[in-house]
C-alpha cells in the first residue's frame, strides 16, 4: 500500500528531527494531484505512530488544489488532474502546484 510507504516515511522524519518530544500535532500538506490518498493516510498515520513519538497526535491535512501553467498561453488555472489541458486548448503545461506532499508543522507537547 502506497500510503503506508508514505505514511512510514512521514513518521521517520519527524522521528529523525525531534527524537525527544511528544509531538501533538502534525500538520500535513497532501496535494490533490499527489496521488495520495488523505483518509488512507490517516488510517496508516494511527497503525504506523504506535510507539513512536507521534504515538497520539491529531493528523491536520490540507489538500491544495492543483494549479497548471501553460506555456502556450502563459495562464495559471487550476488543473484537476496531472495530464490536465489548458483552457486555451495546450497540452503543453507544467503542474506547478498541488503534487507535493509536505510536513508543513510539527507541534510538540513542552512538558518533556
Ligand atoms: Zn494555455
Amino acid at each position: 500500500m502506497h500510503e503506508l510507504a508514505v505514511t512510514e516515511s512521514v513518521i521517520a522524519a519527524i522521528s529523525t528531527q525531534l527524537p525527544d518530544s511528544r509531538v501533538v500535532v502534525v500538520h500535513l500538506e497532501i496535494g490533490r494531484l499527489s496521488g495520495v490518498m488523505p483518509d488512507a493516510v490517516r488510517f496508516c498515520f494511527e497503525l504506523a505512530g504506535e510507539g513512536t513519538c507521534v504515538e497520539g497526535a491529531r493528523l491536520d491535512i490540507t489538500e491544495p488544489e492543483g494549479v497548471g501553467d501553460c506555456a502556450a498561453c502563459g495562464a495559471s488555472f487550476p488543473a484537476r488532474d496531472p495530464l490536465a489541458l489548458c483552457p486555451c486548448g495546450s497540452a503543453d503545461v507544467t503542474i506547478s502546484g498541488g503534487a507535493d506532499l509536505l510536513i508543513k508543522a510539527v507541534e510538540v507537547a513542552d512538558d518533556v
